[in-house]
């Protein structure tokens, strides 16, 4: 069963020395979390974007070689794939039906981007990818197989605790997703400077919902937007779909090797609060310890807010802003990766007041922050969340809340 690992996509977790890969066929996997009696935890990969998919002194769990691929039913016209499909890959199966489903800002990331949420730019008119879920097969921490249906299943504590919160007590096989009719979109990329972005922040916070900004701060002088509409606009040009959405920015340099942590926040409607934090902003991002170190932003609210918290794991539902934060090191330098790091943290500290959510879209286990962070992602949730935890993954075979 064990095998050598598949290429992963996120360089640290590529650089790791793993214990071992396991790759199951699907139906061995309740026996494998029910006898699994090695170092745990168990870091789970889907195959995508693996942040966290392979980590030194754990096992692997690589689910990307058994996935049951991408299936389309017409007949409720919703979309089921597993572990090993790239959301890229949905979007272009479900072309030639017209259809399209809540995608993100790249076709690249897996199931987690479902799994943890999901948003993208169209989030502001149908809600998150976890609000599209119909239904979920997998195998709890336990070793136990489940099938549940939002029909059924949508008022448990498990369901809620799957949609936002699933890689600390599930291994999820497949999802089913409700679509969307695929229509064309109107993006418009630009370049602006950080005193033009309090009154992009302002002016996009007024915008009807079929209109989203987001937003890339690379160079301490220099911010790339793209926003993307519903219906079309002077200076914009027109895409079939999601599938063909261009590049917030440029991919990072394969040389020098490069590892990363991101940190995701998130925060209400607040230009007023944008426009004062900004000179300190700038300040810091002048201060950047590498050349990579991001502050990056998307924009949700509207479909994202109709849902009340008590229905999934992502409980800010104020939230209008989600920045994440990139810190960025040459792969064995460990004096810039403690300083990139300590950005990472003056910039959310000082970001917290603006923006006091976290989406946890990436897993900091390894990083003194992760209590924090956990307590900032799912706030009065977290004990019943851990109450589930101990239920569904009494063993801690999946990472700690
Ligand atoms: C280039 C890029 C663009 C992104 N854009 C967006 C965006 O626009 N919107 C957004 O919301 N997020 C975005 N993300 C974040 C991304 O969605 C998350 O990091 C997500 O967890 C990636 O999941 P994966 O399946 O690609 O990777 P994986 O390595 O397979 O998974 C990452 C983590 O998710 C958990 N996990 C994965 N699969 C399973 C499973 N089957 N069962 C249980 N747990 C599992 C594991 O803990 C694993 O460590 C982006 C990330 C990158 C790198």
């Amino acid at each position: 069963m064990d095998q050598t690992p598949q290429a992963l996509f996120n360089p640290q977790a590529a650089d790791a020395r793993v214990l071992g890969v396991l790759q199951p066929e699907l139906q061995d996997l309740p026996e494998l979390l029910r006898t699994w009696s090695k170092p745990t935890p168990l870091r789970v990969s889907s195959g995508g974007t693996t942040s966290r998919a392979a980590a030194s002194g754990c096992w692997s769990l690589d689910l990307s070689a058994h996935g049951p691929g991408v299936a389309w039913d017409g007949s409720n016209a919703t979309v089921r794939f597993g572990a090993g499909c790239r959301v890229g890959e949905v979007l272009e199966a479900l072309v030639p039906h017209q259809r399209t489903i809540a995608a993100g800002l790249s076709g690249l990331p897996g199931l987690g981007y479902v799994l943890t949420g999901g948003m993208g730019p169209l989030s502001r008119r149908f809600g998150l990818a976890v609000d599209q879920l119909k239904s979920l097969n997998g195998v709890w921490g336990s070793g136990e197989p489940f099938q549940l249906e939002r029909s059924s299943h949508g008022q448990t504590a498990e369901w809620r605790g799957l949609c936002g919160a699933a890689p600390f007590l599930a291994v999820v096989t497949e999802v089913e997703l409700a679509t969307q009719e695929l229509q064309p979109l109107w993006v418009q990329q630009s370049i602006g400077t950080p005193h033009q972005l309090a009154d992009w922040i302002e002016s996009a916070e007024h915008t009807e919902a079929g209109v989203s900004l987001q937003w890339h701060w690379d160079e301490p002088d220099q911010l790339r937007c793209l926003q993307v509409r519903c219906d079309p606009a002077p200076d914009h040009s027109r895409i079939e779909g999601l599938h063909q959405l261009p590049p917030l920015a440029s991919p990072p340099p394969a040389q020098p090797r490069l590892h990363a942590e991101v940190v995701g926040l998130l925060g209400p409607a607040n230009a007023a609060s944008w426009r004062r934090l900004l000179p300190d902003l700038q300040e810091l991002m002048a201060q950047r310890p590498h050349p990579s170190c991001t502050l990056s932003a998307q924009q949700l609210g509207d479909a994202t807010a109709q849902i009340a918290a008590r229905e999934t794991s992502f409980v800010h539902r104020d939230a209008v802003w989600k920045p994440w934060i990139t810190a960025v090191w040459p792969a064995g330098d460990a004096d810039l990766r403690h300083r990139s790091l300590a950005w990472l943290e003056r910039v959310w500290q000082l970001m917290h007041p603006v923006c006091p959510g976290v989406h946890l879209a990436q897993l900091h286990d390894h990083l003194p922050f992760h209590r924090d962070e956990l307590a900032q992602a799912f706030g009065p949730w977290l004990p019943s969340l851990r109450e589930l935890k101990q239920l569904r993954d009494p063993r801690g075979i999946l990472p700690p809340l």
